[in-house]
């Protein structure tokens, strides 16, 4: 499939994820980056997003938990290219029960090209990144163009 730019703008839509045994990570990690995440508008998955909100002070949109469909809502949103850029500390030493949920919104991440952090080291990596407080052009399918081929 072709590519097309996509502009992700100065102040972005991120989303903060993470399963119950990487909560307090997560917390901490936006605790220590109070500063910088408050100049983007914030969303999460229901028990993440609300637990940053209480402990960090930052607004946070918060969802549906990810059990009961919050995972898929941001899947949703990325895919409608409302969300630019994913922090997700998933647990990779426990089963979750909505493991298809997870893999679904890796995946479409993937699709879109956004930035995705998966652990505090990438994550320090990306919010360190210039790009993260400016605009950027990143790469997405070009889905319009693909339509059209294929209904010549
Ligand atoms: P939660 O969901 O923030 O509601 O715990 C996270 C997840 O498991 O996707």
């Amino acid at each position: 499939m072709q590519t097309i730019p996509r502009h992700l703008p100065q102040n972005k839509n991120v989303a903060l994820v993470a399963h119950d045994h990487c909560k307090q990570t997560l917390v901490e990690w936006c605790i220590k980056n109070r500063t910088l995440l408050a100049q983007h508008k914030l969303y999460g998955t229901g028990t993440t997003g609300n637990l940053i909100e209480q402990k960090s002070g930052l607004q946070v949109n918060s969802l549906l938990s990810g059990p009961m469909g919050g995972d898929q809502q941001l899947g949703a949103m990325i895919a409608e290219g409302r969300i630019e850029l994913l922090i997700f500390f998933w647990d990779p030493m426990n089963a979750v029960p909505h493991d298809p949920d997870v893999k679904a919104l890796l995946r479409i991440s993937t699709v879109w090209n956004i930035p995705v952090a998966m652990n505090p080291a990438t994550a320090d990596f990306l919010i360190s990144s210039p790009h993260f407080n400016q605009a950027i052009a990143i790469d997405i399918p070009d889905y319009a163009d693909y339509l059209a081929q294929r209904l010549k």
